[in-house]
């Protein structure tokens, strides 16, 4: 491993070796089972984490709607100053806690790093957003009657995150819900405890310093049972949670049952349609870097590309050269491009799936396989591996999140829009192209039903501007930019009569 001492890390973001998992502010608490929390990268032992029984969990919500009283009433701009302090503090710690989520993940020091300065971006676009909760004004069908519509905080948000993204999905629910008035509840994934107790630590300082109440930023820890906690609590009335199509499925129910609002960010299937005018060289990076950065693990990675027959043979040589180049190890070398998956369950999903493709008739272009031997011990590093596939493969409309790319022929664009949409998922999509009319079709009413649709860049990642989350199976929500903000308020509509009469609406007569 490069100069890295985790123990100058933990002890700069404030986590020690054993931590409360459950925590309203100050007050750090927490008595459940205890998550070992190992890393991907080498396999030993990062810190432990209690988790949060169920009274620990009534404590806190309790305590989050306490601090609403508080927090609800504070002008939105100086909520957005804290905010601001928030994303300052993340300033200070960016190179730590970029550290800790590339050790404790997996992913690319580059991408830790990046992950923390995406957490930077949502807090100043939230920071600007506190001014700008804007409703519109109406005009009123009745003399002398004013109509408008305004945004109010909705309360506790619950926020249930993936190991992927542990601290920026996050953030892009918390800057925006703190904004607009909420207070928030997080329960990270159990496979990233770590990065979730040094996140509190940060925003439970800046809460002090302000002096605000107990509550405002919460952390609970545990596996799924603690998620549900949240998903049947009534005093929740917004879930937002991330994570695989089974997970939103079974959160979207229990949420609805109650009628509360959820904002699911489940997981995607993305393509990338290479047509016959694709500038290659560019494509290249784009696709490679989609289908094995982060080892395949980002719900935008790309899974798919959809090659015109023109260009098919061409793609094939380019992407085994590439992948010929890959180095694959520990992901805090800067030297290498591919690091572990998140655990050895995860690569044993990798290793079924790349049986499956095969027993289901695929071709392999670039052979996969699980690496062993120095540097690899956490048994957590796979090969990047690349398949010919027919679109309508099982697995092939499944997302396996391991660096696997399934690559496929097409004939015209018709029949590629029809293979990149035949998925259940719908988060993230690209074409490759130099030509205006194949761009501007892709991207129409009958293009793209993704989410995301791209020209000339890959499916992976995403800038916070937009707003971010994808159709069908990937949920529906939406989080980070343009106006996703509304989801975590609620609108009210407001009439206001300054006549002396009381006309009704639609001119209906009511004489007393
Ligand atoms: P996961 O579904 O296993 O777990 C995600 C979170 O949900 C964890 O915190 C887990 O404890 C919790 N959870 C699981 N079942 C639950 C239940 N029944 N009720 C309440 N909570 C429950 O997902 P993962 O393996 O951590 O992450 C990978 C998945 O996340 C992929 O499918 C990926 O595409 C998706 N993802 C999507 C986005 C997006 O924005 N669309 C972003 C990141 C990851």
């Amino acid at each position: 491993m490069s100069d890295f001492k985790i123990e100058d890390i933990l002890n700069e973001l404030g986590v020690k070796a054993e931590n409360s998992g459950t925590s309203t502010g100050q007050k750090n608490f927490g008595s459940g089972e205890v998550i070992e929390s190992k890393s991907p990268v080498d396999g030993k032992l990062i810190a432990k984490v209690t988790t949060t029984t169920k009274e620990e969990y009534d404590e806190v919500i309790k305590t989050s709607q306490e601090a609403f009283k508080t927090w609800r009433m504070m002008p939105a701009p100086q909520r957005g100053e804290i905010v601001r302090q928030f994303g300052d503090k993340l300033r200070e710690k960016k190179d730590a806690l970029g550290k800790l989520v590339s050790y404790e993940m997996g992913k690319s020091l580059q991408e830790g790093w990046g992950e923390v300065q995406e957490m930077i971006d949502i807090c100043d676009f939230a920071v600007g957003l506190s001014r700008q909760l804007y409703g519109l004004t109406m005009h009123s069908e009745r003399p002398k009657h004013r109509m408008y519509e305004q945004w109010h905080p909705m309360g506790t948000v619950g926020i249930i995150s993936a190991f992927n993204f542990p601290v920026a999905v996050w953030s892009w629910n918390t800057a925006l819900a703190w904004a607009c008035g909420d207070v928030c509840v997080w329960k990270p994934s159990e496979k990233t405890p770590i990065t979730g107790v040094a996140c509190q630590n940060i925003m439970a300082e800046v809460l002090k310093e302000n002096n605000l109440p107990e509550g405002i930023s919460c952390l609970i820890n545990g596996g799924r049972e603690i998620g549900e906690y949240m998903s049947n609590d009534g005093r929740i009335p917004l879930v937002s949670a991330t994570g695989s199509t089974r997970m939103g499925r079974e959160v979207g129910t229990a949420v609805a049952k109650r009628l509360g609002k959820s904002l699911l960010e489940l997981g995607g299937n993305n393509a990338i349609i290479i047509t016959e005018n694709a500038d290659l060289d560019a494509t290249l990076v784009g696709a490679v870097f989609g289908a094995v950065g982060t080892a395949g693990q980002r719900c935008t990675s790309t899974r798919r590309l959809i090659i015109h027959e023109s260009m098919y043979d061409e793609v094939k040589t380019k992407l085994k050269k590439a992948y010929s180049q890959l180095r694959i190890g520990d992901p805090l070398d800067m030297n290498n491009h591919v690091g572990p998956l998140i655990d050895t369950m995860a690569a044993d999903m990798y290793e079924d799936a790349i049986k499956k493709a095969k027993e289901e008739g695929g071709t392999v272009l670039v052979e996969g396989g699980r690496l062993e031997g120095a540097g690899y011990e956490s048994g957590c590093y796979v090969k990047p591996c690349i398949i010919e596939v027919e679109s309508h493969y099982k697995i092939v409309c499944t997302e396996t999140f391991a660096p696997i790319l399934y690559i496929m022929k097409y004939k015209d664009l018709d029949e590629a829009i029809a293979i990149q949409n035949n998925v259940p998922q719908g988060l993230s999509s690209a074409i490759m192209t130099t030509n205006m009319r194949e761009s501007e079709r892709f991207l129409s009413a009958e293009g793209s039903d993704c989410g995301i649709a791209n020209v000339n860049i890959g499916t992976s990642g995403a800038e916070i501007g937009g707003a971010f989350g994808g159709e069908k199976e990937t949920g529906g929500g939406r989080e980070s930019g343009s106006d996703a903000w509304k989801a975590y308020m609620r609108r009210q509509t407001n009439t206001i009569n300054y006549s002396t009469e009381v006309p009704l609406a639609q001119g209906i007569k009511f004489d007393l």
